[in-house]
Order: C-alpha cells, then structure tokens, then sequence
C-alpha cells in the first residue's frame, strides 16, 4: 500500500489498541486521516489543525454526517472540530489530549520552530502519547532519482541518529518516554543499513493517564490563538 496509507494505519492501529477518547491531528491538512478516524467508535473528540485554512476549508466537508450516520446510535457521542493555527502558538483549548499525532509536518518548520513544536506540544499541550512520523534522509538512496529533499518544502530530512536525538531531548525536557519503528521497508539484506521510509517516535507521558496534571499559574490560563473553521456534533 502506499506510504501515506501506512503511515494512516499505523495510527488507526494505535487508536484501536489504545481507544484514546481525544484525539488531535496536527498538520491536518485534506483531513484524509479525520475522515478514517471518525469511524472509530471510542473517540469522542476528534480534531484538526492546520496553518493552512484554505485547503482544510476545501476538503472538511467530507467530516460530515452521512445521513445513515445518525441510524448508528453510538454515534451521538462523537464531536469534530478543525482550527486554523500554527502548531508553534499555544491555545488552551488543545490541551489534555489523549493522543495527538504530526504526521510528516514537522519537516516544514524551521528548526527554530521544531523547537517551539516541542515546547507547545510536549510542554503546553501535554497529552498522554504523541505520534511523530519524519522521512528518514538514510531512506533516500533507495529512491531513483532523488536529488537533495523528498519535497520542495521540506527544511530538513533527519537521519535516525538526528530524529532520536532530537526525541530523547523532547523527553528529558517534557516527561516522556519514546520508542522508535516506522512504516516502508527497505528490502531485506538493506533494512538494518536504511532504516524505514517513515521514521516514527510513539512518546508516552511518564505522568500517565491518570498522573496529576494540574495546570499552576499562567498555564492555567485561556489563551485562544487559533480560528475555529468547523465543528459538528454527531
Ligand atoms: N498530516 C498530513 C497527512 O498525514 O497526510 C500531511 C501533512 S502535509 C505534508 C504538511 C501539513 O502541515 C500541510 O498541510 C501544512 O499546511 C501543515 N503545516 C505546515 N506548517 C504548519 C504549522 N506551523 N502549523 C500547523 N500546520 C502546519
């Protein structure tokens, strides 16, 4: 299947092993990974976010209801919102997540705003587990005719050595834990040499689903930096 499909599976077989009940996608984007986790049963807040307003605004439509929808009674629990936004700006209304994923968006910041990434997602944010898919740059020799990045946007391709680093500060500074996998294989006798296509760090909170999380002094208060561009309750 194609990489992005992968990359969507791995975090549908994490919903379903994990059944978060509030889930954030960042980087957003056409929403395809919204439209495959509306279908999950245990989400009851399902949300995106994306700098880009237009083109969520161009393909949100697809979140609403089918009309055989509300025939499903167990449907009525779920509510969907998407927000215009940076993921370097915090807004109180993210926080608390069960599960917020960034797949292949934070090789579009700067490095000075993967810094602040962290800080906003790990360290504002603080949800229980974080998803965070990046190319792997050691992949990129297998891909013909490549020259330089993987996409015209891109600011930088990690190698693993770069992304784990980059992962294990993320959890010393914030309280988390990591571990590393990832989607697209290499052929066998080069899988150990290349690494996956997709790099992957699934981060856990160490205070965990029930650690104290009690917000103290200015974290505690609202802060609204983001455009609200959709919601429905099904
Ligand atoms: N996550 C999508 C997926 O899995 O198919 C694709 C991500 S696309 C390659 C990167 C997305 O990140 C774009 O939609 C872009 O607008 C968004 N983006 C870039 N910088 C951002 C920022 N600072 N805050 C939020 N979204 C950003």
């Amino acid at each position: 299947p194609a990489l992005h499909r992968q990359r969507h599976q791995f975090v549908i077989d994490f919903v379903n092993r994990n059944k978060p009940k509030k889930v954030l996608d960042l980087g957003c984007s056409e929403c395809s990974l919204l439209k495959k986790l509306k279908f999950n049963r245990d989400i009851e807040l399902l949300v995106g976010l994306d700098i880009n307003g237009a083109k969520v605004k161009k393909h949100m439509h697809g979140l609403a209801p089918l009309s055989t929808d509300y025939l499903q009674p167990s449907y009525d629990q779920l509510r969907i919102e998407l927000y215009q936004g940076s993921v370097t700006q915090k807004d109180s209304r993210l926080r608390g997540f069960d599960l917020v994923t960034s797949i292949e968006l934070i090789e579009h910041l700067s490095l000075a705003d993967v810094e602040l990434f962290s800080a906003v997602v790990f360290g504002y944010m603080t949800p229980v587990a974080v998803i965070v898919s990046t190319p792997n740059s050691e992949f990129n020799l297998l891909l013909p005719g490549l020259s330089g990045f993987r996409h015209s946007d891109h600011k930088f391709e990690w190698t693993r050595a770069e992304f784990r680093s980059w992962a294990l500060k993320v959890c010393l500074d914030y309280g988390y834990e990591v571990e590393f996998t990832g989607v697209g294989q290499a052929p066998q006798e080069q899988q150990d040499s290349v690494g996956f296509c997709s790099q992957i760090g699934v981060f856990q909170w160490l205070g965990g689903r029930n650690g104290s999380n009690i917000l103290l002094g200015d974290e505690a208060e609202d802060v609204f930096s983001y455009t609200l561009l959709y919601s429905i309750n099904y």
